[in-house]
């Protein structure tokens, strides 16, 4: 029966924005029991806009604080990073130079600019270098939110917002419907994980994530008994979507994303995934 159901499988997923790339791929998707989300670009639309720039010292306004993060930013491919670059853009500013870019894994990125170490780094890259921010000077909503460092001293912030894509809601109570229990894992803060959980209607949710913690998050629910689905698009996936029970990698994601996982979700689109769930246990249960 496995040949007709992969040829049923490639024919349909094709239309709803699924690439299958293991043949097991579709029989096991009607066996999951918990699926984790990626938040940002599947869960949401991976747009951050700007929302504020705030500078925490006098020497640096506005707009220096932009030009300097974006300086950093410009080499990096991840959609904070496109926000800021397309607000500098917005504001014509000039472009700097920089040297020694690198990028810290899950927690920002770092370069020299103007012979000073410049960095632009998550709340929890702070945290764990016990680099305090001043009092009172940044109170968080649920935005996403970057530290500007210069020599390891906060000059400022730029804070970001992302929105929920219209048919997420839909996708994680179809899924419910289904048995499955729905979570999801984020670098981001604390608090822009709570309030996407908390719109969704999510199952559980694991913020402030560093990329090699998502495997031990599947091993987790695996070790309880789970048959786990996960997303993710970048390189540091990898390991995590390998573990999986099911690997999906997000389509507009990395190379190294996608040939690891068992299917590629082409669209980046949640109920793309639904349907597929959906879709096995109804064909099998006909099969049956
Ligand atoms: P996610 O894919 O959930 O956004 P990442 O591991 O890619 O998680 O990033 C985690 C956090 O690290 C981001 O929320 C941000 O605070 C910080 N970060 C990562 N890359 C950058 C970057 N290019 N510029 C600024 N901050 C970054
Ligand atoms: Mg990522």
């Amino acid at each position: 029966a496995i040949p007709l159901v992969v040829a049923i499988s490639t024919t349909i997923s094709a239309q709803k924005g699924l690439l299958i790339r293991n043949r097991t791929a579709f029989e096991e998707s009607r066996k999951i029991t918990a699926m984790v989300f990626d938040k940002t670009g599947t869960l949401t639309e991976g747009q951050f806009g700007v929302t504020r720039v705030v500078s925490l010292v006098d020497q640096v306004d506005e707009t220096a604080l932009i030009r300097t993060a974006t300086a950093l930013e410009q080499q990096s491919q991840h959609p904070i990073a496109q926000g800021i670059v397309r607000e500098a853009k917005t504001r014509n500013l000039a472009p700097l130079s920089i040297s020694d870019f690198q990028s810290i894994t899950g927690k920002g990125i770092s370069a020299t600019v103007d012979g000073k170490k410049v960095a632009v780094v998550s709340p929890g890259y702070l945290k764990e270098n016990g680099i305090e921010l001043p009092k009172g000077a940044y109170s968080s909503g649920a935005e996403t939110v970057v530290f500007v460092l210069q020599d390891q001293q906060i000059i400022g912030f730029i804070a970001l917002a992302d929105t929920i894509r219209s048919n997420s809601k839909e996708a994680v109570q179809r899924l419910q419907e289904a048995g499955i229990k729905v979570y999801m894992a984020t670098g981001d803060n604390q608090k822009v994980a709570d309030a996407v959980a908390k719109e969704l209607g999510l199952d559980g949710v694991f913020a402030e994530v560093l990329p090699d913690q998502k495997v031990r998050i599947v091993k987790d629910l695996q070790q309880k008994g789970q048959f786990v689905a996960m997303t993710g698009d970048g390189v540091n996936d990898a390991p995590a979507l390998a573990q999986a029970n099911v690997g999906i990698a997000v389509g507009s994601g990395t190379d190294v994303a996608a040939e690891t996982a068992d299917i590629i979700l082409v669209n980046s689109n949640p109920t793309d995934i639904t349907n597929l769930v959906e879709f096995g246990k109804a064909t099998y249960r006909k099969m049956i």
